[in-house]
């Protein structure tokens, strides 16, 4: 009686036990159910193609010994990233094998999970297993987590990592997991301390040679690293590595996947990797990934430096983001830049501008350093030679005194200022006659201005052409106040593109004399010159012919054929041309050389501007031949002791850089001609056209060809 109505007791509480434990294990399913349901909706589908690799940014130029582009600068990623793919056709089966066997045994039996693992996995994980060789994860499902990065360590990603695997595998072929697989997987570092990802990468950083070409031994080196690339590193843990090894061709032998002659032979083989000194003499000629083209120097070139800077500049522009944002996007990698570089006057150029002896010395020898820069311009606008400093570079990306600095241009304005707008408006012809004098005092200043460079006013007529070859700062002033600044600054800006600041060089002394406010970079007024050696056609400085974003096949920047814009009229450029001209030619009647006389170049016709400003503090030169347009500016980086290049010619100094280059280069070119323009000899007393009774002129004068003002006072 008692023991039934205890068993009876019994009997009700097991089975309301049991009932409330089939009613929560119905919710809790349900719930569970409802939960992969909703996780299988919103796991999107995975795309073996989905990671587009970038490895590097490189940079080539013509070599013109070759007269090919070549490799000249190749900027890994940030994260010194290296990728290289083969196809699984190319691969032995060994290969193959060896990561099957070690990662995924049943790789072609299960449908992306392997459920037999997983559970021993987990009961490993629960009970803390010691020795266990094989992780969860299926190649399948290491693939995913290749693919998108997904490294959390939840019971969520893990449960979505199963529900991709089994999408993947619908979509795609066993051969194609296992290829994508290979091919992304990560392989740790190779000797310089990159991170190889995929096969082919990590053979040839490891073996120095194609996976196509590993032996068994090799392969299953290889297949011990994914597990824990950095511990099973065949370079920096050989041992570790060489142990998992053995295991891997265990593996392949008990699999049935290589013969006991094989595993033998494999076991005994010694595998030589990259960093031992057996491996570096029998494989003399290796080079790693990363030195396999292309030593990446320490320093860059001024060339590597303007096209870095000039991508930068054309993303900002194009796609109005940050320079910040544009450089990262360079590191990134991805970018082929073909630069216009012209490797012997490059060379040219660096050589000579690390040979001091060029330079003017510190005379008064306070340490204040004394800088220069030189560009040099083809009549496209391609940068052919560019240099940023004196002396030996010491860093990447450093401060470009051709590219950066805003310096006044001094007298070299003048061309592109007052006188250009006055030829190319008829305002002023060749032989225009005034007088060299100051504006009156309270005219611009309290004081007469402005000084001559020789601080003298001779109060003598001459010609516009005696004016600008000797430099006069007088007439330039008295042409501001004639054509008003407004116009000037527009002419200059506009026609000729020189960056002038809109606040505060529009006015006299900026646009007479080129005591600008900020003034521009020597590059942006050596281009500026352009027109006067081109007939008058401006094409914008550029050093990037073509740059190719790799990951889209696409070219995103494209100069191969660059626009021109007409900035002057043909018949001003050749007028202005010839007046430079006179800058230089020594054969100046009465002894009346220009400023730049230093600057002849016997086979080549030069025409060209000085430039000083004020204290010496900077001195500049401009230069045209019939192939180059170039400068150089030598300066003072603060402006203290400016005096010691008080006795150096710009004109002088750009000679001995790259005349003896530019006298030599042989080539058909010629300033062009211009049929609207004639020559004529000119009244030296009033400036026109001489009749026959004048004081003719010695030299000719030109004019357009329309201009008929002859000298009607004799
Ligand atoms: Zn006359």
């Amino acid at each position: 009686m008692y023991i039934k109505k205890i068993f009876s007791f019994l009997m009700k509480l097991i089975l309301s036990v049991f009932f409330m434990l089939i009613i929560t294990l119905t919710i809790l399913s349900c719930v569970m159910t409802v939960y992969f349901v909703d996780m299988m909706k919103t796991t999107e589908l995975i795309t073996i193609e989905d990671k587009p690799f970038r490895t590097h940014s490189s940079i080539y130029a013509i070599n013109n010994l070759t007269g090919t582009y070549e490799l000249i600068y190749k900027r890994l990623c940030d994260n010194n990233d290296i990728k290289l793919s083969i196809d699984l056709e190319d691969l032995p089966a060994h290969v193959a094998d060896a990561f099957i066997c070690t990662e995924d045994e049943r790789f072609y039996e299960h449908q992306g999970v392997d459920y037999k693992r997983t559970a021993a996995a987990f009961i490993n994980e629960l009970i803390n297993m010691y020795g266990s060789t094989q992780g969860g994860s299926t190649i399948t499902q290491q693939l995913i987590k290749n693919i998108t990065d997904d490294n959390e360590t939840t019971w969520e990603r893990k449960i979505r990592e199963i529900f991709r695997a089994i999408r993947l595998e619908q979509s795609y072929t066993k051969d194609e997991i296992l290829s994508a697989y290979l091919n992304t997987i990560y392989f740790g570092q190779d000797v310089d301390g990159c991170n190889m990802y995929g096969i082919e990468t990590a053979a040839i950083g490891y073996f120095g040679k194609s996976a196509s070409e590993l032996t068994i031994a090799e392969a299953a080196s290889l297949a011990a690293v994914p597990q824990n690339p950095y511990y099973e590193n065949p370079i920096s843990n050989y041992e570790e590595n060489q142990e998992r090894k053995n295991y891997c061709l265990l593996k392949m032998f008990e699999l049935g996947k290589i013969s006991p002659d094989q595993y033998e032979e494999a076991i005994h083989e010694k595998v030589l990797v990259a960093n031992m000194q057996e491996f570096k003499e029998k494989y003399p000629e290796y080079k790693t990934l990363t030195h396999d083209e292309f030593v990446n120097p320490s320093v860059n070139s001024w060339a590597v430096d303007t096209a870095i800077n000039e991508f930068c500049e054309t993303l900002v522009k194009e796609y109005n983001i940050t320079e910040e944002k544009a450089f990262e996007e360079f590191c990134k990698g991805g970018y082929e830049l073909y630069i216009t570089i012209n490797s012997d006057i490059q060379g040219e150029l660096e050589k000579n501008y690390s040979d001091l002896t060029f330079f003017p010395k510190d005379t008064d020898e306070n340490g204040e350093t004394i800088q220069s820069a030189f560009v040099v311009l083809d009549y496209h606008g391609r940068i052919l030679g560019i240099v940023g400093g004196i002396g030996e570079k010491e860093s990447s990306l450093c401060w470009n005194h051709a590219t950066m600095s805003r310096r006044q241009p001094g007298s070299t304005i003048k061309p592109l200022s007052v006188y250009g707008y006055g030829i190319e408006n008829g305002l002023i012809t060749w032989s225009s006659v005034f007088t060299d004098a100051p504006l009156d005092a309270g005219v611009i200043t309290s004081e007469k201005w402005p000084e001559n460079y020789n601080n003298f006013w001779s109060y003598k007529s001459n010609t516009v052409n005696y004016f600008l070859k000797r430099s006069l700062n007088t007439l330039p002033a008295q042409l501001c106040v004639n054509f008003g600044t407004d116009n000037i600054f527009n002419f200059a800006v506009n026609n000729m593109h020189l960056d002038l600041d809109p606040q505060y060089d529009n006015d006299y002394a900026p646009l007479s004399v080129g005591a600008t406010n900020r003034g521009p970079t020597l590059l942006n007024t050596v281009n500026a010159y352009m027109p006067y050696g081109n007939g008058g056609k401006y094409y914008e400085a550029h050093i990037l012919e073509q740059v190719i974003d790799i990951t889209k096949n696409k070219i995103i920047i494209d100069n191969s054929s660059p626009d021109y814009e007409q900035a002057v009229r043909a018949d001003t450029a050749y007028i202005m041309n010839k007046m430079l001209q006179n800058v230089i030619n020594p054969n100046q009647p009465d002894n009346e050389s220009g400023t730049g006389v230093t600057a002849f170049l016997p086979n080549k016709t030069v025409a060209g501007k000085t430039g000083t400003t004020q204290n010496w503090r900077d001195i500049a030169f401009i230069g045209l031949t019939e192939d180059f347009i170039s400068g150089i500016w030598i300066g003072y980086e603060t402006g203290e002791n400016p005096y010691a290049i008080k006795n150096t010619k710009a004109a002088t100094v750009w000679k001995n850089v790259f005349g003896n280059f530019a006298n030599n280069y042989s080539s058909e070119a010629s300033y062009p001609e211009c049929a609207n323009v004639k020559d004529y000899h000119y009244c030296t007393q009033t400036g026109l056209l001489a009749g026959a009774d004048c004081p003719r002129s010695k030299e000719s004068g030109y004019y357009r060809k329309d201009y008929n003002e002859y000298c009607n006072v004799h």
